[in-house]
């Protein structure tokens, strides 16, 4: 018996190995880091068959290119300018090669069937959108790394990385498929770019959820003090209680990249990974790994919500230019939503932490003058140029996808529970969309087929909700909502007569002026030095509202290009908001049990 378990495993084994390991490569790359302290990455990218290859109808030349942006993150980065050393050869011939546009290449073949392509990239920037290399360790980002074939994206391809010499570990999303050496095989271009990688001497934390297995390559700049159950604990409760939305998981594995460092934040989605980048004291209290739980749970719903269940635009990518989508309110800020309400469910959070951190959010959008200029679909249309470029103006201008989305995700909870009597949530339009969309049509859904799915899971028109929040800046009818679970928002700051100025900075210098305040009605900009105040002198902008009210002129004194001004302003009511949520008195039973079903609440 076990005789014939051998060779059937053998069978199978050597299937696999022509399939995957066996099968050749158009395009093989080699990655090399000799010398990690310079921050240059060394690519080899080996092309080969060109000559007999049917997808290239013109063989005299071949053009290989580098991506200008990287799905998830939408602005053009323009990753060909760290790129060095571009030179072509086959064999011991060097081929003429010469740059066609910012980004591309054009090589001339010579007949030749295989071709090598060497260059150098330059990478000092550890964010989860770029590369970095130093004598710590090297991460990348494959978009800013790999060049390819536009004719072979559909290709598939492997990469061989070998580690800085000190180095013994390589962590990714992608199939290993050489025992001894660190090979890799993408089966085409959108999952190369799609799968980060980590290498260096990091530890790698293992779990299983969902009979997945999961892994956590743990980097940090120094000493992290965790305690590994408690952690591992975590992760596995939230991916289970995260798969609960869609109800399938479509991974075969699935990897964290965690980089801990001070200074750095923030997380990128991939297919079947993810970088996460966090301070090092994600661990030291309860509070602060909440947080970072939260950042984990986001990137990890992204593994249905955008990477699978996506809009029509983000996918195929175009990798030349932006990506239009006027849903990203949907793609992240619905995530936003999950984020703490897949821990909620996870038992991580209680109701009333759960709570807080919404009505966290909604005061962070109800104090932004933007909120009232810009919808949630112009934000994210004009993502490439307002969310990510923003400079002084940007909250009296814009408003977030991700805030206000993850707003309107909750606000839609509550409205599918009410008209449900409880029988469904936004999960079912998750549901839906994976099903309709991902598994039976395989692409993107449209702007109004989202709405349909909406409105049938609600088992109502949505015309109005549609136009007011997300195609208008009307303000959210909330009490409404907090009513179906018997609740209701209350603003703190209500009866309070604060002196406000709106303008505020560090030290003495203005960094912000506030839309329709006294600083921007009175003149006030962005850069002034406030010297004087009624004549007397100040050394910062907290201390002019001191023993000052509501209705009191100031004469301020500024310093604005070496030249003293002066302005006379008088100070309004503070217009800022702090909701709570409170209990509704005398809530009906129907009420009673919403708020059960909408906290799970056993
Ligand atoms: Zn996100």
């Amino acid at each position: 018996m076990k005789k014939q378990t051998f060779f059937i495993s053998l069978i199978i084994f050597t299937i696999i190995f022509n399939r995957v390991i066996g099968q050749k490569t158009d395009i093989n790359y080699t990655l090399d880091m000799t010398q990690p302290q310079t921050h240059y990455f060394e690519v080899s990218m080996d092309i080969e068959g060109i000559q007999s290859n049917p997808k290239l109808t013109d063989k005299s030349f071949v053009d290989v290119k580098l991506p200008v942006w990287t799905p998830g993150s939408y602005l053009v980065r323009e990753y060909a300018r760290h790129v060095e050393g571009f030179s072509v050869s086959s064999g011991d011939t060097k081929l003429i090669s010469k740059k066609i546009n910012k980004n591309t290449w054009r090589i001339e073949t010579q007949n030749k069937d295989k071709i090598t392509v060497k260059y150098k990239v330059y990478a000092f920037e550890l964010t989860v959108r770029t590369s970095f290399l130093d004598e710590s360790h090297g991460y990348l980002n494959g978009a800013s790394i790999f060049m390819y074939v536009p004719q072979l994206k559909s290709s598939p391809s492997t990469v061989r990385i070998k580690p800085y010499e000190k180095w013994n570990e390589v962590s990714t999303g992608l199939p290993k498929i050489s025992k001894n050496d660190f090979v890799y095989y993408a089966s085409d271009y959108d999952i190369l770019v799609d799968s980060p990688i980590e290498i260096g001497t990091h530890k790698v934390l293992t779990f299983n959820a969902l009979n997945i297995p999961h892994k956590i390559a743990m980097f940090s700049v120094a000493p992290l003090q965790y305690d590994e159950e408690k952690v591992l604990t975590a992760y596995k409760k939230t991916v289970e209680a995260a798969a609960s939305v869609v109800g399938e998981h479509p991974c075969k594995d699935y990897t964290f990249i965690i980089h801990h460092q001070p200074g750095i934040g923030g997380g990128l989605e991939h297919l079947n990974s993810t970088t996460c980048q966090t301070g090092l004291g994600a661990y030291t209290s309860d509070g602060a790994f909440k947080g970072f739980m939260s950042l984990i749970a986001h990137e990890y719903f992204h593994l249905w919500n955008v990477k699978r269940i996506r809009p029509f635009a983000l996918g195929p990518f175009d990798y030349d230019n932006e990506n239009y989508t006027t849903m990203l309110w949907v793609s992240e800020g619905f995530t936003s939503f999950y984020q703490d309400y897949i821990l909620r469910r996870a038992e991580i959070l209680t109701p009333e932490e759960y709570q807080g951190k919404f009505m966290s959010e909604i005061n962070t959008i109800e104090n932004q003058p933007g909120n009232k200029i810009q919808t949630v679909s112009e934000s994210s249309w004009d993502a490439w140029i307002k969310y990510y470029r923003q400079n002084e103006n940007s909250r009296n201008s814009t408003i977030s996808y991700y805030d206000k989305g993850g707003v309107i995700g909750g606000m839609l909870n509550l409205l599918i529970l009410h008209e449900t009597d409880g029988k469904k949530n936004l999960d079912n339009v998750f549901k839906i969309l994976w099903s309709e969309y991902y598994k039976k049509e395989g692409r993107g859904f449209k702007d109004e087929e989202f709405k349909a799915v909406c409105e049938q899971v609600a088992g109502k028109k949505l015309d109005d909700f549609f136009a007011k929040y997300i195609n208008g800046t009307e303000a959210i009818d909330y009490n409404t909502y907090f009513g179906y679970v018997g609740l209701k928002m209350v603003d703190d700051f209500a009866i309070s007569n604060n002196p406000f100025l709106g303008a505020t900075g560090i030290g003495s210098k203005i960094a912000s002026v506030t839309k329709d305040s006294p600083a921007y009605l009175g003149g006030l900009n962005v850069g002034d030095e406030i010297v004087e105040v009624d004549g007397i002198k100040i050394s910062s902008l907290a201390s002019i509202l001191t023993d000052k009210k509501v209705g009191d002129a100031l004469k301020i004194t500024v310093r604005r290009s070496g030249e003293l001004k002066s302005y006379n302003i008088t100070l309004a009511r503070n217009p800022t908001v702090k909701y709570k949520l409170e209990k509704i008195e005398s809530p009906s039973k129907k009420q009673e049990e919403l708020y059960k079903k909408w906290m799970y609440i056993k």
